[in-house]
């Protein structure tokens, strides 16, 4: 009688722990809720941004402008390091994320950290449905997220090289 009992309270515990289990997100909603609070302490006002920014990164990170493809200083580059976010330095990318997507943008099939860094916004410009990316830090615009990706991610991070600076991986 005594084991039957332990064995239900052990099965009543197991059932109690089972359902305080979170549900692991989908993907479509991972991609717009976040776990952690994110970090918006990076604020400047638009007259500190010109001082900082070139007028085309200015253009791009916040004023969400597009690079012309194929231009970007990022889109051939193979070196070994950190992709940064070009208005706080937040590293975003890493070489090893970056591929070759044929799209005239940098590219990556995933981001530095637990996905907290880069923030998913549906945008509805132009006519289209898409997913905007932008550095949590500071919220500048980063360019657009898809879901044809042809690695494991299926995922394609678009960036503009402008929204872009790089951390080589041997400088300290
Ligand atoms: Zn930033």
């Amino acid at each position: 009688m005594k084991k039957l009992i332990l064995s239900s309270i052990l099965v009543a515990a197991f059932g109690l722990v089972s359902c305080q289990t979170p549900v692991t997100p989908t993907k479509e909603e991972s991609t717009t809720s976040n776990k952690k609070p994110m970090d918006t302490s990076y604020k400047k006002t638009d007259e500190e941004w010109k001082k900082i920014l070139t007028p085309d990164q200015y253009y791009v990170l916040r004023q969400k402008g597009t690079e012309s493809p194929g231009t970007g200083e990022y889109l051939e580059h193979k070196e070994k390091g950190f992709y940064t976010c070009g208005g706080c330095g937040t590293e975003l990318f890493s070489n090893e994320e970056k591929f070759d997507s044929h799209c005239g943008w940098p590219s990556f099939d995933g981001e530095v950290g637990g996905g907290d860094r880069v923030l998913k916004i549906k945008d509805f410009s132009h006519g289209m449905i898409r997913t905007e990316i932008v550095c949590a830090k500071c919220g500048g615009h980063l360019g657009h997220l898809f879901d044809d990706g042809p690695t494991s991610s299926g995922l394609r991070y678009c960036v503009n090289s402008l929204s872009l600076g790089f951390k080589p991986a041997d400088k300290k």
